[in-house]
């Protein structure tokens, strides 16, 4: 059932106790792949607090050990049996443990935090590249977002989470080490039960740290549509039209319905992780009373003296902490590998592991193809031959059955209205998606199928929501083709072709203007302008193949007019497919293709599709009503003369 308007997402109902994530059993697999991802980050840092924490550790016992020291003088001292100066030596490495306890810590927490920054830039890149190179039609897929999103979420704040429990838990582990030694010690018998009084509290941690994991799982399509409304609420571009249409109320309680939802059911998980938290912490306190019960019952059977007895209680109450302390970031830990799993499975959806490097910039039209060891070629043509395509959210076919040819030299039009599809087919021949069935084909000079990496290389394609970059006007240009050197020659020549020239080196400092408004200095341009600045990306990208999906709707007839005129002269030899609701424009192509509802209706050039009074001639007819008065209007006789044949020919 549609959704009424104005409900904002659904919530995905929390799973409760054996339906959590991350199973018992899934722990230390989660606990490792944790561990796997700081250690591919950086070895180095991974090491540097490793070794910090061990040093750390070991001050840790020597510091016990010679507090036990210090107190057997001090009684010594006391019962005048030694003189105040024998104290010295005890309490100078006293001194020097807690000084190397506290330096070790303190180097060991700037290097985990450097290490949570490395974590972080590792996983974006990662991140990065698979989602610049996943198939497009991933986008059209919620989960994918969805698992984006996870993905991001873990590089951004559980990376730091995860290395600092990761520097937790092993600090406190090996602080523990060093303070269980220093118990062994003193008393044997006191270790095991310290130990056991810990067990309810990692119990307690890891089941909350998997309810905490999995409550931020369930929210993540509600995170994304919050974040969404924030994102226009307080964007530039979308002010304008949210503040004429005084949709920020809508908007806004759309926004609070959602942040209520979640606030409700924050207070609800946290209530029932409070309950556990409390049971944990109740029975391991339970447990440590029994412990300190054992120890004061082997005081009073005089098994072990003050000075011991002292140390050891000392030693259980530190070591219980640093286990409890362990247990948390124990907890942290597992709750970060589950967001680890998820990071994972992101990456996974790229099978070729590593495979980022291979996505740099593609070699240049004609230059030798060293991973495939041939040459790729120039393209001369494409043939789209019964193409059908839909996409992954439709059920319809978008395309059914397509073809038509577009050989070199030729400027090609595709017309139709919208929804016809035409976008979808340059999608399709931009080797964006793949159809479902039917193939496009590229020739080469000699009639030979084409390397599709080539053929990438030697197209170039202004879209209908082409991309305003807020760089330089110059990098606007120059990123049409990366690789190439982007001289300021070359920069310039592609602007005058595109009609930019003269606006962009009158603006304050010329080509190196910032555009855009959102950062300092930045200036914005028109649609027009911008439309132009798309163009001369283009046209400084160059190739064989240049496809236009109305390239001049923000122009002024006089500037597209001039627009075609020129782009017939500078891509004279090369193909031309364009997407125009402009018949004034359409009507010089060498062939029009006429969609309808995905198919190819008909094709031919101008002339013949006005004589053959089809869909195109009612088209252009509408158009051209709309510029005469009746007395001048075109008259189409409808049905005269049948279509000429469609398709490839
Ligand atoms: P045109 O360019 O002729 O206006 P399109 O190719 O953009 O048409 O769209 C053709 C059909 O495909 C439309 O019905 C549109 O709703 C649908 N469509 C376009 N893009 C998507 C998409 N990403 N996911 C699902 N359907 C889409």
């Amino acid at each position: 059932m549609a959704r009424p308007i104005g409900e904002p997402t659904r919530f995905v109902e929390l799973g409760t106790g054996d339906e959590l994530k991350g199973r018992w059993q899934e722990v230390p697999r989660l606990t490792l792949d944790a561990l796997r991802v700081a250690w591919l980050a950086s070895r180095r840092q991974v090491v540097a607090v490793l070794l910090l924490q061990t040093a750390a550790g070991g001050a840790m016992a020597m510091q016990l050990l010679a507090g036990q020291r210090v107190l057997q003088k001090l009684l010594a001292i006391g019962a005048g049996q030694v003189a105040g100066s024998a104290l010295l030596p005890a309490f100078a490495v006293l001194i020097v443990a807690m000084i190397a306890m506290g330096a070790f810590t303190a180097l060991a927490e700037e290097r985990q935090r450097l290490l949570g920054e490395l974590v972080a830039q590792y996983a974006f890149a990662q991140i990065i590249g698979v989602a610049t190179r996943v198939e497009m039609a991933a986008f059209e897929n919620p989960d994918f977002h969805d698992q984006l999103e996870r993905a991001r979420s873990s590089a951004v704040t559980r990376s730091v989470q995860m290395v600092s429990s990761i520097g937790g838990v092993t600090l406190n582990l090996l602080t523990s080490g060093g303070i269980g030694v220093a118990l062994l010690v003193l008393e044997p018998l006191l270790l095991p039960l310290v130990l056991v009084s810990a067990v309810p509290m990692l119990l307690s941690t890891v089941f909350n740290s998997r309810r905490a994991y999995n409550f931020e799982w369930a929210m993540t399509p509600e995170n994304r549509e919050r974040a969404y409304l924030v994102e226009l609420l307080t964007k530039r571009e979308a002010a304008k039209e949210i503040r004429v249409f005084e949709a920020t109320p809508f908007l806004r309680s759309r926004y609070e319905v959602l942040t209520a939802e979640r606030l409700r059911r924050m207070r609800e998980f946290l209530r029932e992780r409070r309950g556990v938290a409390l049971m944990g912490a109740v029975a391991s306190t339970i447990g440590m009373g029994v412990a300190l019960a054992a120890l004061a019952a082997l005081i009073a059977s005089g098994r072990i003296g003050v000075a011991t007895a002292m140390a050891a209680g000392a030693a259980m109450q530190q070591l219980s902490t640093r286990l409890f302390g362990m247990m948390a970031g124990l907890g942290q830990l597992v709750e970060s590998g589950m967001f680890v799993d998820d990071y994972n499975s992101f990456l996974r959806l790229l099978p070729e592991a590593g495979a980022a490097e291979e996505a740099k910039a593609a070699p240049a039209p004609g230059v030798v193809d060293a991973r495939r060891g041939r040459r790729a070629t120039r393209f001369n043509g494409v043939s789209v031959e019964g193409v059908s395509f839909r996409y992954p959210a439709t059920e319809a076919p978008v395309l059914d059955d397509v073809s038509l040819r577009i050989d070199p030299g030729e400027v090609v039009a595709l017309v139709g209205e919208n929804g016809s599809g035409k976008t979808t087919l340059v999608k399709l021949i931009c080797q964006l998606y793949e159809p479902l069935s039917g193939r496009i084909a590229w020739r080469g000079p000699h009639g030979e199928d084409v390397d599709p990496q080539a053929v990438r290389n030697d197209m170039t394609v202004v879209f209908q929501d082409f991309l305003h970059y807020y760089l330089t006007a110059a990098e606007n240009i120059a990123v049409g083709r990366v690789g190439r050197e982007p001289t300021m020659e070359a920069v310039r020549g592609a602007a005058r072709r595109a009609g930019a020239h003269d606006f962009l080196s009158r603006l304050p400092d010329g080509y190196e203007t910032r555009l855009g408004r959102q950062f300092a200095d930045g200036y914005d341009l028109s649609i027009g302008q911008w439309q132009r600045l798309a163009l001369a990306r283009a046209f400084f990208r160059g190739g064989s193949f240049l496809v236009l999906d109305e390239p001049t709707a923000s122009l002024d007839p006089r500037a597209e007019s001039e627009l075609f005129q020129q782009m017939r002269k500078l891509w004279s030899g090369r193909s031309v497919l364009l997407i125009s609701h402009r018949f004034s424009s359409v009507r010089a192509a060498d062939r029009i293709y006429v969609l309808r509802d995905g198919r190819v209706v008909e094709g031919g050039d101008h002339v013949e599709l006005m004589a053959a009074g089809g869909h195109y001639a009612e088209l252009f007819s509408l158009q051209a009503a709309a510029y005469l008065d009746q007395s001048t209007n075109v008259q189409v006789d409808v049905g005269r003369k049948k279509a000429p044949a469609v398709g490839v020919r």
